[in-house]
């Protein structure tokens, strides 16, 4: 028996997703929000977290995330990189983490690029945190 997509066998199923927001005080947080967030780096020299991660946000906060062509051409056009907002103490903070060095030169991050690299099984346990959305 032949499946004919028609008006009378067709429908539309609503799927109920769970979205999570950041919120503080009640409050959605917006991009400019978000970008206060003090930068700290989230994984200690030895590894270990230094916080609890809350989750990663789907947003680039700032032009230091983008690729010079010189990258592009050794990384691709977007190197792996994740955004989390973690818990320090009683605050919050943000980290943007890599899954390598975004830079071809061994000497750091450059003047404007922020953020620290994640070995590929730190990175998986990460990109595993829920998905926060900030509002624009
Ligand atoms: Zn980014």
């Amino acid at each position: 028996m032949t499946k004919i997509l028609t008006t009378q066998n067709a429908q539309i199923t609503t799927a109920i997703v769970a979205v999570e927001t950041l919120t503080i005080s009640g409050k959605q947080v917006t991009q400019s929000v978000f970008r206060q967030l003090l930068e700290e780096r989230l994984i200690s020299s030895s590894g270990e977290l230094r916080g609890t991660p809350w989750g990663i946000v789907n947003y680039c906060p700032d032009p230091s995330c983008k690729t010079s062509p010189r990258e592009a051409a050794i990384y691709g056009p977007n190197p792996a990189h994740i955004h989390v907002v973690w818990q320090k103490d009683n605050e919050l903070r943000r980290t943007t983490v890599w899954t390598k060095r975004p830079r071809a030169t061994l000497d750091g991050w450059g003047s404007s690029r922020s953020g620290e690299v994640a070995t590929p099984e730190l990175m998986e346990q990460l990109e595993e945190l829920p998905h926060l959305f900030i509002a624009v």
